[in-house]
């Protein structure tokens, strides 16, 4: 018996040092910590971890597979911090919220999953849906569907009448009373049992609509919409359970009690000022712009008929304005995470993200962390994801062109690899 055990163990041995490897070369390597792009690396990768970096193009042996990015540069797979995967941006979102079933948003949520994997985006954090998302999440952790890791806050939480409330617009005698269980609450009771709700539900996070919302059927899309007793049961709740939070805000009071109660990332930031950007840096809080949104809306609301009448204005109002938020806040030094609102824009167009952040004076570089360190930095992982160095996850994406004079180059990635996995090439 023994013999056999040691057997096992040689054998084990042998097959390990000789274990299939995966090497990459790279002509240029954007590793998520170094600010500087590293000429001809190779990565080495073993099952799905990195096991080594190394100057030059090393000589693949003869069990080794080689993978030849040495015309393009290589980074980090991107992580966005604001999509929606179950649902994306058509003229009939209103209606659909009367015709589809948990099944249909499942079914496209797989498609618009995979598009943004294509993308580069191996990693995102899905900021409210249905609670489809949940099981969307669980679905690409089992290998069932093609996507990015998610990390999800299921459906956001709103007050009555407020952004994200489910039933906003409906007729009466359809409107019911959603409460904390839908993810309505209305005083810092209902806040803490909506929170531990989503806890039960699986989600990974809180979200929150601090303040009226663009596309949401109410006239507001800036106002408070919590009180600073509920912000604080939220976010204390939230804390509890080891999740972190995010707000969506576009006007500044609703923004600024989300920040003073200890938010961990506001969403949008439309109307900041820089009284709210300075207790930002005071308090540590990220700045997630979303420009990407704010011009596809704008731009949109400008066709006839595609946005209901009562979202039309506040699109006008205030899509423009995000990227001139962005360019102050990131100029006064306030922490930028990379998010875009997929879903409010088609999946897939995430890295457009990328070039409007460099156009409002962020340098490529930063840019690239913003999407890869720094996020993962918020979402806990940095010992898994976020940079290309040996233990990491191989998460890996490629540009034919270097992002650090065309950053351009970003919206249409040739290679994706998730965790060691190949999926575009
Ligand atoms: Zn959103």
């Amino acid at each position: 018996m023994k013999k056999i055990y040691l057997l096992l163990a040689a054998l084990a041995m042998i097959s390990y040092a000789h274990g299939q490897r995966t090497l990459v070369h790279c002509g240029n390597l954007i590793d998520g910590k170094s600010n500087e792009a590293q000429p001809q690396m190779s990565i080495i990768i073993e099952g799905n971890k990195i096991t080594a970096i190394q100057k030059g193009f090393a000589k693949p042996g003869a069990d080794d597979k080689l993978i030849d990015l040495s015309q393009k540069t290589v980074m980090p797979g991107f992580i966005d911090m604001h999509v929606h995967l179950e649902n994306e941006t058509n003229k009939d979102q209103n209606l659909q919220r009367f015709t589809l079933n948990d099944a249909d948003v499942a079914f496209r949520s797989t498609l618009f999953a995979k598009k943004t994997l294509m993308a580069g985006f191996t990693t995102v954090r899905d900021l409210g849906g249905s609670g489809v998302n949940i099981a969307l999440r669980n679905a690409v952790n089992q290998g069932i569907v093609v996507g990015p890791r998610i990390f999800t806050a299921g459906k956001s939480i709103a007050t009555t009448g407020g952004h994200a409330d489910p039933t906003n617009s409906y007729r009466k005698d359809l409107m019911g009373d959603p409460g904390p269980r839908e993810g309505v609450i209305n005083s810092p009771e209902e806040a803490r049992q909506a929170v531990r709700q989503r806890y039960k539900d699986g989600s990974d996070l809180i979200k929150i609509t601090a303040t009226g919302g663009v596309l949401s059927l109410a006239k507001d899309g800036s106002g408070p919409q919590f009180t600073d007793e509920e912000l604080k049961a939220v976010i204390e709740t939230a804390k509890d359970y080891g999740m972190h939070t995010a707000a969506h805000a576009h006007g500044t009071e609703g923004m600024k009690r989300a920040v003073l109660a200890g938010i961990t990332t506001i969403e949008h930031g439309t109307k900041m000022t820089e009284e709210v950007m300075d207790l930002m840096k005071q308090k540590g809080t990220f700045y997630v712009p979303t420009i990407t949104a704010g011009r596809f809306v704008a731009d949109q609301a400008k066709v006839p008929g595609y946005y209901h009448p009562l979202v039309v204005p506040k699109a006008l109002e205030i899509g423009p304005q995000i990227q001139e938020t962005f360019r102050k806040a990131y100029k006064r030094g306030v922490k930028i995470a990379f998010g875009t609102d997929a879903g409010v824009f088609p999946h897939g167009d995430n890295a457009k993200e990328f070039t409007f952040m460099v156009e409002a004076g962020m340098p490529p570089m930063e840019a690239i962390k913003s999407a890869t360190v720094v996020n993962a930095g918020i979402l806990g992982i940095t010992d898994k994801v976020g940079t290309l160095e040996a233990g990491k996850l191989a998460d890996i994406v490629a540009s034919d062109e270097n992002p650090l004079t065309n950053i351009k180059t970003l919206e249409k990635v040739s290679f994706v690899m998730k965790e060691g996995v190949v999926y575009k090439n």
